[in-house]
Formats: C-alpha cells, structure tokens, sequence
C-alpha cells in the first residue's frame, strides 16, 4: 500500500477562519500558526474551521474490501480506478491482489489463496476469448483486488475518520491505511494534527482493552510526501 499526499492547503487557513470569526480580518497566511489557538477553539466544539484545510492524496494497492469501507465515509471526495477500463490482470506486478498476514503464514490457506488468484487469472482469460467485455468479467474479480484511488478529505473529516479507523475494532487494512495517512497530514498540519491521538488513548467507552497507538509499522518506507508500506514478503 503506498500513499502519496499530492496536495495540502497552509493549515493557516484554520486559524485565519478563526480569527475572522473574532471579526479580526486582515491574518496573513505567511504568519505563524498559533497551534494552541487552533486546539482550543476546536476543543471548544467550533470544529467546522477544520472544514478549510484539504488534503489530497494517491492511493495505490488497497484491496477493494478495503476501499469499500474507506468510502463509507462521505465526507470526502472519491475518484476511483475503473474495473470496466483497467484490467487489474494486466499489470505486470505479479502482487495484483492482497493477501493477508495470516493468510500468508499459513502454508495451507496460502496455497488455497494462490490457487484461487490462479484460477482467477484463467477465468479472465477464457471469458476475454468468449468475447466477454471487462464491465462482465469483473464480477468474477476477487474482493482481494488491488485498487488505486484520488481521495480528498478535510481535517475535519480526518479527525471522524482516524477516530473510527486507528481504533482496534477497525480491520488491520483499513487501520494501517488511515496511520499512514495520519504519518502524512501530521508531517504537513501539526498545529491540527499533533495532539491528535486514538480514542483508546482518551477513553474509549468500548473499553476493549485492546489499544492501538497511531505509531506507524515496520516495514514503513518514507520518501518526502510519499509513504509505503511493504508486506514481509516485498522486503529485502
Ligand atoms: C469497526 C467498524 C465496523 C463497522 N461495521 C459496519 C457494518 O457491519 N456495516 C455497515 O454498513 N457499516 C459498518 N461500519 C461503517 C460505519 O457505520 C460508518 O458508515 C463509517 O465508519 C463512516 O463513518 P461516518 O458516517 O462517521 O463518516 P462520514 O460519512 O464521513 O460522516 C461524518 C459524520 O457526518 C455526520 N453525518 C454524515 N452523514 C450523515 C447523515 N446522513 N445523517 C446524520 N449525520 C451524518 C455524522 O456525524 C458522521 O459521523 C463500520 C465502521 C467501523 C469503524
């Protein structure tokens, strides 16, 4: 799964919505940002100057189990790769489709997983030479499928989605996508991000006594804007 933040506002711009609030209309953008203002005020309840600051990002090799449940959230904006133009079968990365950890380190369900993408790959190839067009074949498309994503998300909307998603309830995918995007915005908008931490931190009511921390994991590459992780078997 690697992540791209393609764009992101100066998260000045909270702090500017704050201030005109307090009929203060003439903050810069270039000035620095009062972090303890912006924590504060959001604190207070008045989180909708959150609403300003967007961020863009590229996603590539989410499974679409995955991607299904990331656009439950519809506070955002979603541009996602076409299953009727793209063929997933085609792409030259013999990874075209997860598999997960404990799949992976059983042998036994390892192989059934292999055999079963195997047996994907043949059906796609005979239902191309039956004349079947892409936006039919794919409904035989395991959900385990590689997709790839534009996603736009304010940091009020990140804040719902973080709480929802780096959370032990949430699945393994869709948690450590939501850390790697949390590593990314964090880097770029600590005055809104920094004093973030998940609810099992600040008293969950669910009180699972399974918490999780929004510390990235092994197997994490960062390259400036740019963040990856690599699954065992893609390490060196
Ligand atoms: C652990 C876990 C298990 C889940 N299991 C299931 C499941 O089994 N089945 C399933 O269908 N979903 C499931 N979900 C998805 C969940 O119900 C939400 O759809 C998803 O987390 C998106 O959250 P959201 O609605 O807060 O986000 P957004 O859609 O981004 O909404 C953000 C906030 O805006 C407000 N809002 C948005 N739309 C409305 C609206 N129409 N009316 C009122 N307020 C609104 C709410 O305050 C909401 O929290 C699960 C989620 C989690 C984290």
């Amino acid at each position: 799964m690697k992540i791209e933040l393609l764009n992101h506002p100066n998260e000045k711009l909270a702090e500017i919505a704050i201030k005109m609030c307090r009929g203060k209309k003439k903050i810069s953008l270039s000035e620095a940002v009062n972090e303890e203002l912006i924590r504060r005020v959001v604190d207070s309840g008045h989180e909708s100057v959150a609403e300003h600051v967007n961020f863009t990002f590229r996603i590539t090799g989410l499974s679409r189990v995955t991607s299904h449940q990331f656009v439950r959230h519809r506070i955002a904006s979603y541009s996602q790769e076409s299953q009727r133009y793209s063929d997933p079968l085609e792409v030259k990365d013999k990874y075209w489709a997860v598999i997960p950890d404990s799949i992976q380190e059983n042998p036994e369900a390892k192989k059934l997983a292999i055999d079963f993408l195997d047996e994907s790959i043949r059906v796609r190839k005979k239902m191309d030479e039956l004349g079947i067009k892409l936006e039919d074949s794919r409904y035989f498309l395991p959900n385990a499928t590689k997709t790839a994503m534009v996603v736009t998300m304010n940091a009020r909307t990140l804040w719902n989605f973080f709480n929802f998603r780096i959370c032990s309830r949430a699945q393994w995918e869709i948690r450590r996508l939501a850390k790697l995007m949390y590593y990314l915005v964090n880097d770029v908008a600590p005055a809104l991000f920094s004093w973030w931490t998940p609810r099992c931190e600040r008293g969950c009511p669910e009180k699972c006594g399974d918490p999780v921390s929004n510390e990235i994991e092994e197997g994490t590459i960062i390259t400036g804007k740019t963040i990856e992780y690599l699954p065992k078997d893609k390490r060196d």
